[in-house]
């Protein structure tokens, strides 16, 4: 299994952080250790002091395939749920400015949280959108709609396909809208996809 990620896919994420928006889909991978399913606490590593959490919409493959069309590709997933991409801001800005990979900043232990996946079907709005929201301790900080993306679903399926042999099981991670911010030890995130909670974390 493996973890494909989308970096910069919402225009007010990006301008966040100062970056520009990617003319292509902007890939990054995380391994299958970097998994933290169930409710499980997160336990913040020592090799960062600027942990963010970034809330994300995360698809599960069902079936192989590669070079998917577009028009296809919706019948490759049909699981979705709300995911966490930790990412250790302090470790990533300095990778960037060495223009070196950023896996040490993206790929680590848990650095993967994923909720509870329900099918798709029951996922969309009657407007055809997913709603999700990151709540910590109790407040929302981040709100996302699927229109909002900058690629969608179905055309990140087809991109990410034409390099890399999509297998069941395996996870998308679809990028984070505006709101990503510090945790800290003690803090509780809690992941929503519309009304439904789907994920709660606590950091240790
Ligand atoms: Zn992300």
């Amino acid at each position: 299994m493996k973890i494909i990620c989308i970096g910069r896919n919402y225009a007010a994420h990006a301008a966040e952080l100062n970056n520009p928006i990617p003319e292509t889909p902007l890939i990054f991978m995380k391994p299958d250790t970097a998994v933290l399913k169930d409710n499980k606490a997160f336990y913040h590593p020592e090799f960062s002091t600027d942990i963010h959490h970034e809330i994300e919409l995360v698809l599960r493959i069902c079936k192989p395939g590669k070079h998917i069309a577009v028009e296809f590709a919706s019948k490759y997933y049909n699981q979705v749920t709300v995911g966490i991409d930790f990412t250790a801001r302090d470790l990533q800005s300095d990778l960037k400015k060495k223009g070196q990979p950023w896996e040490i900043a993206k790929a680590f232990d848990h650095s993967a949280v994923i909720g509870k996946f329900i099918p798709i079907s029951e996922a969309y709005k009657t407007d055809g959108e997913i709603e999700f929201s990151l709540l910590k301790n109790g407040a929302q900080v981040q709100h996302g709609f699927s229109g909002q993306m900058i690629t969608s679903i179905d055309a990140l399926i087809s991109y990410v396909s034409q390099f890399f042999t999509l297998q069941t099981g395996d996870l998308i991670f679809t990028g984070t809208p505006k709101g990503v911010g510090q945790i800290k030890t003690g803090d509780l995130l809690e992941g929503f996809l519309g009304e439904q909670k789907l994920l709660s974390c606590e950091i240790k």
